[in-house]
């Protein structure tokens, strides 16, 4: 079956590629579009849901921000070929691909580079395979090119996020005082000042984060998802993602005047029931790109200037957007693909079924997969410190952690996951990323939060009945890991606690 309007174009000039995490309205992959010649290409393919076992909410949200994209491009008079789900038989999205290049017969496609490497390699062998020409143009939404990221890398010879992150401040001139060398408020870095925990009276009233509402194209997702996917993980009575670029803004408008405040200090913090706490809710429509990077980073460092908020708040906020996000993309693609079968720490064991359901009787992880699997969210230290600490002291294989961060989130796409989650999270890159492993026993859990509190478990004791699992798996790792960290510089002192 033909897809969506294909009945309609005649002759293609140029074929615009347009994949679900690359729906920016501003993408150099449109400039220069011709209505009466070109046309854009988009497909909806199972396969892309299933080749790990995705959240529901991460599938609808692909699909309903995708036929927002389409819909938007076909006001402005644009044609789209659209493959929706389930009406054609091709099975990936390099089938699909194959399929139309055959009925459309372009002259040219241009697209900006997929951000996988797998749909890279997919997409290119079957446009090698058919002979067209080929444009890949620059991907404007980064704030940092690969290319960029390489070379300083290799010119700093050091592919530590901190060099990384001060070069890229200087170079685009963002939180720099007007010497063009300082750092504004005097510092890089205000990581001291962002360690804050809620104390025992919790993190009181925080304003929920504004919502969106369900338009009728994304009920009718949310149904289709449903039929479909039925026996994926999670649920979707919670959807409340932004799916356009309005909603992108409104959202970040929402961060920034109820929670960005808050940010800095708070954002190791958890707390039982708060989900969002003063997190930004930002990464699915970043990943997604129905924002840029540029925009989320100029609004912070303006609240900053107009009094709004704190500079430790701002930089830290920055750090992440700025320094994180742009950070990983340039490490996924320096170490692509090799990176997917690392395992540093030589970890095999399978993953535990709770990780599907949250059935445990650990209240930390009983929380956050549950979070988990009702929202499609958890903030960095509860991805970092809770469900990727368990794995990592029970010596869970790091593909199979891997596939799990990539199936669960909604902002998950795998060069920001992978990174994440091979490198800080598992230290299966051998310490490309992070100079030890970031691991801590049950204590680290009960002092950032409340979990403990009401737990069968108890944080202090590794051994007896009421052993909490962190605390035993803590000391284990020590003690398996000991040779390899003993004499490191910076980890040293933690084997040493051992004896
Ligand atoms: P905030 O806490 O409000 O941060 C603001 C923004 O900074 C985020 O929206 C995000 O774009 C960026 N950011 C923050 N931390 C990071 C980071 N470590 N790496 C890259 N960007 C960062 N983030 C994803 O976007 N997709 C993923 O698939 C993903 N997988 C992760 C897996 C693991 C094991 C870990 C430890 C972290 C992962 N992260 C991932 C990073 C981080 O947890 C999320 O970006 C963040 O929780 C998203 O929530 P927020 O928008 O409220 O972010
Ligand atoms: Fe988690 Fe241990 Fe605290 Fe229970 S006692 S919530 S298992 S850290």
């Amino acid at each position: 079956m033909a897809p969506e309007a294909l009945e309609q174009v005649n002759a293609v000039r140029t074929l615009v590629i347009v994949l679900g995490d690359q729906l920016d309205r501003e993408s150099a992959a449109l400039d220069d579009f011709d209505p009466a010649q070109d046309c854009i290409w988009m497909a909806e393919v199972a396969n892309e849901s299933t080749h790990v076992w995705s959240h529901k909410q991460r599938i609808s949200l692909f699909l309903a921000a995708m036929r927002r994209f389409r819909d938007d491009q076909r006001e402005l008079g644009r044609r789209v070929a659209y493959r929706t789900l389930y009406s054609h038989p091709e099975s990936t999205l390099g089938d699909a691909l194959r399929a139309d290049l055959g009925m459309l017969a372009p002259c040219g496609v241009r697209m900006v580079r997929p951000g996988d490497y797998r749909v890279q390699a997919m997409l290119n062998a079957v446009l090698t395979e058919s002979g067209v020409a080929v444009k890949h143009v620059p991907d404007r939404h980064f704030l940092v090119s690969i290319g960029q990221f390489s070379r300083g890398a290799d010119e700093r010879n050091s592919t530590r996020l901190e060099h990384f992150y001060r070069q890229a401040r200087v170079r685009l001139g963002i939180l720099r005082e007007p010497d063009g060398k300082s750092p504004t408020g005097g510092s890089w870095n205000f990581d001291r000042k962002n360690r804050g925990t809620f104390g025992r009276e919790g993190p009181g009233q925080i304003a929920h984060p504004v919502s969106f509402g369900l338009d009728s194209s994304t009920r009718e997702v949310l149904a289709l998802v449903e039929t479909h996917f039925h026996s994926h993980p999670g649920n979707q009575a919670a959807f409340d993602w932004p799916v356009t670029p309005a909603q992108a803004r409104s959202a970040l408008d929402d961060f920034i005047e109820y929670r960005l405040g808050g940010f800095g200090r708070y954002q190791d913090a958890m707390w039982t029931g708060e989900t969002y706490l003063y997190h930004a809710r930002l990464s699915s429509s970043l990943n997604l790109k129905l924002i840029s990077p540029r925009e989320v980073v100029q609004a912070v460092v303006e609240a900053y200037r107009a009094g709004r908020a704190p500079i430790e708040a701002v930089e830290g906020f920055v750090r992440q957007v700025l320094g994180w996000r742009e950070y990983v993309r340039g490490l996924y693609w320096r170490h692509m693909p090799e990176s997917l079968d690392e395992n540093a720490l030589g970890a095999h064991a399978d993953l535990p079924r709770l990780y599907w359901t949250g059935e445990t009787q650990m209240r930390c992880l009983s929380e956050v997969i549950g979070q988990t699997l009702r929202t499609g969210y958890a903030h960095h230290i509860q991805r970092l410190m809770v469900a990727g600490l368990f794995a990592q002291l029970l010596g869970v294989r790091p593909r199979a952690v891997h596939e799990w961060f990539l199936a669960v989130y909604v902002d998950a796409v795998e060069w920001v996951e992978l990174p994440n989650t091979l490198g800080m999270s598992q230290y299966a890159d051998g310490g490309r990323m992070a100079s030890k492993p970031y691991v801590a026993s049950g204590r680290y859990i009960q002092r950032m939060s409340n979990y403990c509190q009401g737990c069968r478990f108890d944080p202090g004791e590794s051994t007896g009945d009421r052993a909490c699992p962190f605390t035993t798996l803590y000391w284990n790792f020590l003690l398996e890991h000991r040779a390899k960290f003993s004499r490191h510089p910076r980890a040293a002192l933690q084997w040493r606690s051992l004896d």
